[in-house]
């Protein structure tokens, strides 16, 4: 075993700066504008609009912040039922809840990993027969890869369901030509650590519905009615955007497409170097769209690798290389196990199997190979 102390530790998404992040930070702090205005936040939301298409934008905290305003502007209130995949991460659920609003999670589609439309059909269509109303949809973007947003929006308008796209992992990707999330009511994307551009944290509302998006910026600056004097007739939040924060992010959206290449290129020799081990299988790449490539995933088929996928987990982790396991059920999430379930065995399979590869957008070609080296001597080991 190799001395902790000279190997370099390989992290799975670390933040990717350009360098010139500063310059802004900078302009941000000269013209003193410390603050959630500014015209750093004005430039961003700008820019996102532009890349998006989506012609609204509204900065804000967080990716989970951007989701709770979200649902509140769409009208979610305590008792509506709000359905969302199971496979995702708990900031798509938590808002649910911040609501009091009823989760019910589904299962995903094995093509995409992403909400499974026909499930999500026949749900909708036993609910009216039966009474049951449901509020809203949160279809969320799995590791880059868009949802099939399109047949989802399809469906929920046919039975009076607002769509809310957690786009949070999504930023760049595509779906029909279209940015990830342009076809919902609403979409959000996260500006985390983790992502693919990051201001440290932060989030961005999107909508074709100017009215949508000024209720939620109204709602994320304590909704402050329009007065000479502090007067509230309704409860809102302190969820916007710092000005310093939008300085971090506006110069990597302009490399957003840079970025990708990068991710595109990390998964495609982590494919080109892996695929042909028996029992080591790819996130597959639906068709209808591009990836932003945010994580390259990989299946473990224990049966013919003869390794678990912790099996792996840890020997990456002996070699001081992070990597992890896909999400974990929302339906098995011991704070959700009351809410139900609609689906068959798909997420809980991706969470047995699944485990997320290093691939953030500075990944040498070196960091790679030893990446893959430890793969393939896990695997020929055996
Ligand atoms: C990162 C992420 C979020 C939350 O974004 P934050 O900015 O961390 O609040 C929500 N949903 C998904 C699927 C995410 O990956």
């Amino acid at each position: 075993m190799s001395n902790t102390n000279q190997v370099e530790r390989i992290f799975l998404s670390p933040p990717h700066l350009e360098g010139n992040e500063i310059d802004y930070v900078k302009q941000a702090f000269e013209s003193n504008f410390i603050s959630s205005v500014g015209p750093m936040i004005d430039g961003l939301e700008q820019e996102i609009a532009e890349y998006t298409q989506i012609p609204y934008a509204v900065g804000v905290t967080s990716g989970t912040a951007a989701i709770h305003l979200g649902l509140v502007a769409l009208g979610v209130e305590k008792g509506d039922k709000v359905i969302t995949p199971s496979f995702t991460f708990i900031a798509g659920v938590s808002p649910i809840l911040y609501q009091n609003a009823e989760p019910i999670f589904m299962d995903v589609s094995p093509e995409t990993w992403t909400l499974d439309p026909n499930l999500f059909e026949d749900y909708l269509k036993a609910a009216e027969k039966h009474g049951e109303k449901i509020k809203a949809v949160i279809p969320t973007d799995i590791y880059g890869q868009s949802c099939d947003l399109e047949n989802i929006a399809q469906i929920a308008q046919k039975y009076g369901v607002k769509v809310l796209c957690d786009a949070a992992e999504s930023m760049g990707a595509t779906y029909n030509g279209k940015s990830s999330g342009y076809d919902a009511d609403a979409a959000i994307y996260s500006f985390n650590g983790n992502k693919i551009i990051t201001g440290s944290a932060g989030g961005v509302l999107v909508s074709h519905s100017k009215e949508l998006v000024e209720k939620a910026r109204f709602l994320s600056q304590q909704a402050k009615d329009p007065s000479p004097h502090y007067q509230h007739s309704t409860i809102g939040f302190n969820y916007r955007m710092s000005n310093i924060v939008a300085a971090i992010i506006r110069p990597q959206l302009a490399s957003l497409d840079r970025r990708i290449q990068k991710r595109q290129s990390i998964y495609e020799r982590y494919k080109k170097a892996l695929s042909h081990i028996p029992g080591i299988s790819f996130m597959p790449i639906a068709d209808y769209g591009t990836s932003n490539y945010w994580l390259t995933v990989i299946k473990i088929d224990e049966s013919l690798t003869g390794f678990s996928r912790d099996e792996l987990r840890e020997s990456l982790a002996d070699h001081h290389i992070e990597s992890r396991s896909t999400w974990k059920p929302m339906h098995m999430q011991p704070v959700l196990q009351k809410f139900s379930y609609y689906g068959g065995q798909v997420t809980e399979k991706l969470f047995d199997q699944g485990l997320c590869l290093p691939s953030g957008s500075q990944l040498s070609e070196a960091q790679q190979d030893r990446i893959i080296h430890v793969i393939q001597s896990t695997a020929f080991k055996r």
